[in-house]
């Protein structure tokens, strides 16, 4: 099957900083990527290249199989990509509808008349959110009284409402506990279900683990590993996320401390 979105040898610099070198990497339709890495690896400049945000310096970046040279988000968003942000665009207190057309709101009537058409954007949202299994108590509830889990969710359901064939998400589960982590994560699978190539980014391998079809982890700008989910444990790309060789010199580093002479550990530890 070919790619939705691919990255040929694509570089990207910020002034001197080499931010992605040589980043090679393919997203599939149906299928859940998993961006992994440690803070700095690249992982927000390689979503703000694809979301639009910035563009490459070097190599390729292709969407459908042609090269895409978008100048902005909405460009991006046109081709159908879109991205879930940590830190969600949302009105607070605006209802759960309002909020799922923000910014594409819905009208009827002309001219001097035209009005937000309320009962067909409250309808079709609860029915959207209802058919993604997200159960909500009241579509007319400030969007901010709603779970930070729920938010990702509605946010999800959004963007396959409006057409999205690949679905960016950066960090969704990051600011959460683990039984709202395992409702974003459900709605991460039913829109890959739903026939999307999702992005998803995360550095929790174990969430990554749970979701995800493919793996890439980056590391200084780098691609370190990409594999299938067939071809890798948990405990491997736990090991390449750790940084695999550093993780075992700081093993090799503490099992040293881990001796009687308590004077050269005291004088380690405080060094
Ligand atoms: P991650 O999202 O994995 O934490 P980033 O993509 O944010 O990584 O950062 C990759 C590298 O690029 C880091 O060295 C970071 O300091 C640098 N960087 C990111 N954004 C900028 C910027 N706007 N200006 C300068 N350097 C940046």
């Amino acid at each position: 099957m070919s790619y939705i979105v691919e990255f040929v040898d694509v570089g990207k610099y910020y002034g001197n900083i080499r931010a992605l070198s040589g980043v090679s990497l393919g997203v599939k339709a149906k299928a859940v990527t998993c961006i992994l890495g440690d803070n700095g690896a690249g992982k927000s400049t390689l979503i703000k290249i694809i979301s639009g945000l910035h563009s490459h310096d070097e190599g390729s970046y292709l969407v459908d199989g042609e090269e895409a040279r978008f100048s902005s988000p909405r460009d991006a968003l046109d081709r159908g990509i879109a991205t879930v942000y940590q830190d969600l665009a949302v009105v607070s207190l605006m209802p759960v509808w309002r909020n799922f057309f923000l910014g594409s709101e819905q009208t009827v009537g002309r001219g001097p008349l035209r009005r937000l058409d309320v009962e067909r954007m409250r309808s079709t949202a609860d029915a959207e959110l209802r058919q993604m299994g997200i159960d909500l108590p009241d579509i007319d509830q400030p969007i901010g009284t709603l779970s930070g889990g729920q938010r990702q969710c509605v946010a999800i359901a959004r963007a396959i409402y409006f057409g999205a064939r690949v679905l960016i998400l950066d960090e969704p589960t990051a600011a959460l506990g683990v039984k709202q982590s395992g409702v974003v994560l459900k709605y991460v699978a039913a829109a890959r279900d739903a026939g999307l190539g999702v992005i998803f980014i995360t550095h929790n391998p174990h969430h990554a683990f749970m979701v995800g079809d493919h793996f890439v982890v980056l590391r200084q700008g780098q691609v370190e590993l990409d594999t299938a989910r067939a071809d890798l444990s948990l405990d491997d790309l736990t090991h390449h996320m750790a940084g695999g060789a550093e993780l075992e010199a700081l093993r090799h580093e503490l099992d040293r401390l881990d001796t009687p002479d308590m004077g050269a550990l005291h004088e380690t530890t405080t060094r």
